[in-house]
């Protein structure tokens, strides 16, 4: 295999089994670098297990395992306030039902394409398996862009959406969820529209819902809260709290607010925020009621918060990873933290970085990080609290249920801590301790591929 930078795998040239499986994967896949991306992190790392286990080999389940189950695209056509009408594309790849239905998020942002969804859903295979939870891998979206569209606009694109999506949805089948671009409303018009078609309330069909109709406490929380529990975890295995800590968070979406909250609560001061404009930098610590006006109840920019707030000043531009801090939470999206980002984290002395988004660090950064030593939790890790406490929706939904915050919230620390030293644990095992990337891949891929074996060649 020629090295060219989309088919090199330094870290396995050596090994004769996968260097063949991911130079068909280019082949068969070409043009979707984001999951070649996502595709050879994951491989990169299993080499080990695969020497270990024969029978994966034998069985095909790297080639079963990179090929969807099932990949959905459709047309989604919608009338805006005016009356001009639009099309957009949809898509759903059901990536793996090995260990549950499919679940994972949608994604409306006009980058979405098949490479992104496809990106996105074999991280979750993986992600959904840490959890322990009964849950496979998925993911979907549309590269419509809801910024600046009014509500009836966005209900209306999302009833279009639903109408064509729903007869391949269920609470045994396939359980969307919230992702960048759809969070509580949309998933309530989503709803509104399956249920109108289905003549069926059938809660657990979507997670992230209002907290009236079938949604959880904690849901909303879960993804930013659980990154930092996972931090949390990274450091106290280094003798280190939180507490006191510096923290830079890119990002001021959904993951990056409770994300801030959380680090709060834990007596860490965070002191940035971002959006696809530039940063804010708040030496005094970001004040998340303002941003949460801001973001939430606004749907405003950041640029609004430094405006507003004397202490805090507005970068425009990327550049949040230059603020000098002792822990990066990347809360953003794909690809924000590049090699250099990384070198200037290590030269400011960053103690560990944890991945709010999915996969957000390049893979050059990521071995920056990791040859200087700082602690680094892969997003399939760092983030599974949010899919984790949608299993927890999905319980309560099939028992009539709805527990207490406290109570959600001890389970969701329950299964961050068990994440954790899963990925930990198994790093140890396989000759690789404190590699968080090692651990949570084979931990998450053993799983699975257990799980495929015993079900037979399907
Ligand atoms: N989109 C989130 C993720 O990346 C949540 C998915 C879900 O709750 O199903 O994991």
């Amino acid at each position: 295999m020629t090295a060219t930078p989309d088919s090199a795998i330094p870290h396995a040239a050596e090994n004769r089994v996968i260097e063949p499986l991911y130079a068909e994967i280019l082949r068969r896949n070409q043009g979707e670098k984001e999951f070649h991306q996502a595709v050879r992190e994951v491989l990169e790392t299993l080499g080990p297990v695969l020497a270990q286990r024969p029978e994966f080999v034998d069985a095909r389940i790297i080639e079963r395992i990179t090929e969807p189950e099932r990949q959905l695209i459709f047309r989604v056509p919608w009338s805006d306030d005016s009356g001009d009408i639009h099309v957009n594309r949809g898509f759903r790849v059901e990536f793996s039902s090995s260990l549950g239905p499919y679940k994972g998020g949608l994604r409306f942002h006009p980058s979405v394409n098949l490479g992104i969804v496809k990106f996105l859903g074999f991280e979750q295979i993986f992600k959904n398996a840490l959890t322990g939870m009964p849950i496979g891998g998925g993911k979907g979206g549309s590269d419509f862009d809801p910024k600046g569209r009014s509500d009836a606009e966005i209900m209306r694109f999302c009833q279009s959406f639903m109408t064509e999506l729903h007869r391949h949805l269920g609470e045994y089948t396939d359980v969307p969820a919230g992702d960048i671009g759809v969070g509580g409303r949309e998933i309530g018009f989503l709803f509104g529209q399956y249920k109108r078609i289905t003549n069926r309330f059938e809660s657990g069909v979507l997670t992230g819902k209002g907290l009236g109709w079938g949604g959880a406490l904690v849901r909303t929380e879960a993804t930013g809260y659980g990154c930092v529990l996972f931090t949390a975890e990274m450091l106290r295995s280094r003798g280190e709290s939180l507490d006191g800590q510096r923290i830079a968070v890119s990002g001021s979406g959904n993951v990056a607010i409770y994300a801030i909250e959380k680090a709060q609560q834990l007596g860490a001061t965070v002191i940035t925020c971002s959006d696809s404009d530039g940063y804010v930098v708040d030496e005094k610590g970001i004040d998340l009621a303002l941003l949460k006006e801001i973001k939430e109840a606004g749907r405003g920019r950041v640029a609004e918060y430094a405006e507003r707030r004397a202490e805090a000043v507005f970068v425009p531009g990327t550049g949040v990873w230059n603020v000098p801090c002792d822990v990066a939470l990347p809360c953003a999206t794909q690809n924000e933290l590049h090699e250099a980002d990384a070198l200037t984290l290590v030269r400011n002395g960053v103690k560990a970085v944890a991945e709010g988004a999915n996969m957000p660090t390049t893979p050059e950064a990521v071995r920056v990080l990791q040859e200087a030593g700082v602690a680094f939790a892969p997003g399939k890790a760092a983030n599974a609290g949010g899919v984790a406490t949608s299993a927890l929706e999905m319980q309560q939904n099939a028992s009539r249920d709805s527990w207490t915050f406290s109570h959600t919230e001890e389970r969701l620390a329950e299964i961050m801590r068990h994440i954790h030293d899963s990925c930990y644990t198994t790093a140890e095992r396989y000759g690789r301790p404190g590699n968080y990337v090692v651990g949570a891949n084979i931990a998450g891929f053993e799983l699975v591929a257990d799980a495929m074996l015993a079900q037979g060649l399907i």
